[in-house]
């Protein structure tokens, strides 16, 4: 990482963001998840850390001190390998996680940084944990009945809170789980506006009924190079299909959410908010309303099935209607016949 790509976000940040704003970053740690929470009156939570020293070292460029909550989501390396620096520096006064232990070493080395930090260890249940003053954090266990052995269906949920916004965080939580959390936490969960896609966009996670469900109007996928094929067509076309606006840690780098204390959020990236896969990272952008132009304005298609019912197919980079949200592959081809 070069030190413009690391000084620019962070003027970025401090232009934006005031003291009195909620923000969440999704961190580029490469495949993983990592995404910071700190509230306007200066508490934070880390919900999981990636892996290696990436989300350390960004805590540290973000001014964080010291963490009032850590979220193990799951057991997996992607997720908690990170801890075992973060750990150390930011002492977490809580650790949430979901209680499954793993058999490996990185397992084993991020428990003992949370133990030597004297982070108090707390287990997944329905609770509520107070963020300070303002910010509620709903705890969502997993549900009795999915199967102890597989970390990911065991993922730890948090619905985030703040006045009228709400944010979600569902790990790499599997059909089965979010099932039981439709039926525990329906009414909760219902309109989102910011949702961290599950298990970085794999195939097998997200489905319609939950995403009807939550109606998320930003999602953020935390991926980074990766074998797996994340994110899939299949949750991306998901993400369209509830009109979603769509950013990744892969292309966006850094993804920074700034809540007024009235509910309405900015989003900026580190890299911009384009979503073509390029190879020269373009300058970031000023914070900009992520609530799209409504339909009527001439050339806006919500969704590639409104923009063939007028007629327009293979709308390229620049022609009225194209837009990255719509352009699923990212070749700059935007609805595709
Ligand atoms: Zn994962």
């Amino acid at each position: 990482m070069t030190i413009t790509r690391i000084l620019l976000p962070l003027l970025l940040v401090t232009s934006t963001a005031s003291a009195a704003d909620l923000t969440i970053r999704f961190l580029d740690v490469g495949q993983g998840d990592a995404v910071l929470v700190t509230t306007p009156d200066g508490k934070s939570m880390l919900y999981d850390a990636g892996r290696g020293r990436t989300a350390a070292d960004l805590l540290n460029r973000y001014g964080v001190k010291q963490l009032d909550l850590a979220v193990m989501s799951q057991g997996d390396a992607d997720h908690i390998g990170g801890f075992e620096f973060v750990a150390p520096s930011f002492k977490p006064k809580v650790l949430l996680n979901n209680g499954l232990a793993k058999s490996t070493q990185t397992y084993a080395r991020v428990l003992a940084a949370f133990k030597a930090a004297g982070s108090q260890g707390i287990l997944a249940s329905n609770r509520t944990i107070n963020l300070g003053t303002q910010v509620k954090l709903q705890v969502l266990p997993a549900p009795a009945g999915v199967p102890k052995n597989n970390q990911n269906a065991n993922s730890v949920g948090v619905l985030l809170t703040y006045g009228k916004f709400k944010a979600f965080f569902g790990g790499d939580a599997e059909p089965a789980e979010t099932a039981g959390w439709a039926r525990t936490f329906g009414p909760q969960l219902s309109g989102v506006q910011v949702y961290k896609a599950l298990h970085h966009g794999s195939k097998h996670n997200d489905t319609r009924s939950f995403l009807q469900l939550v109606r998320p109007q930003t999602v953020v996928i935390g991926v980074g190079k990766n074998n797996y094929g994340h994110p899939s067509s299949e949750a991306l076309a998901l993400y369209e299909g509830v009109n979603a606006n769509v950013f990744r840690t892969d292309l966006n780098g850094t993804v920074t959410i700034t809540v007024k204390p009235d509910g309405s959020y900015t989003v900026s990236g580190e890299r911009g908010l384009g979503t073509r896969r390029t190879t020269t990272p373009t300058a970031p952008q000023p914070a900009t309303p992520t609530v799209p132009a409504s339909s009527e304005s001439s050339g806006f298609y919500r969704n590639c099935t409104e923009a063939r019912a007028a007629g327009a197919v293979n709308i390229r980079t620049g022609e009225p209607g194209y837009r990255a949200a719509l352009d699923r592959d990212g070749d700059g081809v935007a609805c595709e016949r």
